[in-house]
């Protein structure tokens, strides 16, 4: 068997070699490092892909945020409602705009930002939601936009984990995540979904005044060269990024296929574990792109089932052992705990299996056997 890997990206780098390289070498050869025309290519091939009309490619997947935000010109002490059980990096950029961040609680199935607590949190100083699409999965987009129209609040979707997901909305319309709400911010950091071989960002939306505002914000705040419209930053996607960027989209659905078909197959066989949850989904197959394969483990077991895994040769992470509200930079005395019981309950619970493009059967089968015969322990 081929020694198990969290992320296999040089199994992956092996099966594009030749296109990445030569994609590589074109810019190298241009030494159009900056803004080369493989960054203004690859800007039109991800708007196609994701139909939004504005794709804004930058640093990375932080920075995407936090220009997002700056877009949308909020201001200091503008309250934003996001998700207790992510990544920090979204919390983050709230923080450090000076804008006042608002950790609520998630569901338990979907792990996703949980609406009736978005409903409960908001005040007459609450501007926008971030719903994180978390694991590769969309937030329930209905019901944050149909609370997003009712107060007037903006809606930032974080799809750094999401990327070609896609959601269907009540009334039979499908979208890509990332395509729904007002402005939305991606990674490519190299274990994401769709990642470069460095760091990488995106902002999309369908707004072009937007896009516009935001286009000047990434490079310096400039509109015109030279003047200085409003208070920028320096985010750029480089060239040679751009590059592997473009020889991997075409792959996309492919690759979110490959990760669908590793889920399935690790969920076939925890069927019937009683001490084992397996991710949600809804009906359709397309809605997870499986970032994270992440399962629930029930009976207290998960801590020493980690041990076990890295004992024999399976990595694993946990995805996220802190909820935000208890981290010591976002303690804010408003807390109460009782309103995080699921995110509480899910730090102690979760846990991460290998996930990517290259898995084959019989490590997921020495997975699935060794995770099963543990927990039963
Ligand atoms: C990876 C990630 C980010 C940050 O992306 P970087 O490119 O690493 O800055 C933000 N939010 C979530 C949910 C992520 O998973």
């Amino acid at each position: 068997m081929k020694k198990i890997q969290m992320v296999d990206l040089k199994g992956q780098y092996e099966t594009i070699k030749d296109k990445v390289d030569s994609s590589i070498l074109e810019v190298l050869d241009s030494t159009a490092f900056i803004n080369g025309p493989q960054v203004h290519s690859f800007q039109k091939e991800l708007e196609d892909y994701l139909q939004v009309k504005n794709v804004i490619p930058c640093a990375n997947g932080t920075d995407a945020l936090q220009i997002a935000m700056m877009g949308l010109g909020l201001k200091p002490g503008d309250e934003v409602i996001t998700a207790d059980f992510t990544f920090a990096a979204t919390v983050e950029v709230i923080a450090l705009l000076q804008l006042t961040p608002v950790l609520v609680d998630v569901e338990p199935d979907t792990f996703n930002i949980d609406p009736e607590a978005v409903r409960k949190a908001i005040t007459p100083r609450t501007k926008a939601i971030v719903p994180v699409h978390l694991f590769g999965q969309s937030a329930n987009m209905d019901a944050i936009m149909e609370i997003a129209d009712e107060f007037g609040l903006f809606v930032i979707e974080d799809n750094a984990q999401a990327i070609g997901a896609n959601y269907h909305f009540n009334d039979g319309r499908t979208k890509k995540a990332g395509a729904i709400g007002h402005v939305a911010s991606t990674s490519f950091f190299p274990s994401k979904n769709l990642g470069c071989y460095g760091d990488g960002g995106a902002i999309f939306t369908n707004d072009d005044e937007l896009a516009h505002t935001i286009r000047g914000i990434v490079n310096h705040g400039m509109y015109e060269r030279y003047h200085h419209d409003v208070v920028g930053v320096n985010s750029r996607l480089d060239s040679v990024q751009a590059a592997v960027l473009r020889a991997k989209l075409p792959n996309l659905d492919m690759y979110n296929k490959a990760r669908q078909k590793a889920a399935a197959k690790y969920s076939e066989a925890f069927k019937g574990q009683e001490n084992i949850v397996v991710p949600f989904t809804a009906d359709a197959d397309d809605t997870h792109v499986y970032h994270q394969y992440t399962l629930k483990i029930t009976n207290g077991k998960r801590d020493a089932l980690v041990q076990h895994l890295n004992e024999n040769g399976i990595p694993c992470g946990i995805y996220y052992p802190i909820p935000l509200h208890s981290q010591k930079a976002y303690k804010d005395s408003r807390y109460r705990e009782q309103d995080f019981e699921v995110t509480n309950k899910l730090v102690k619970e979760v846990i991460s299996l290998p996930m990517h493009t290259e898995l084959d059967d019989e490590q997921i089968d020495f997975i699935t056997s060794t995770v099963i015969e543990f927990v039963n322990k």
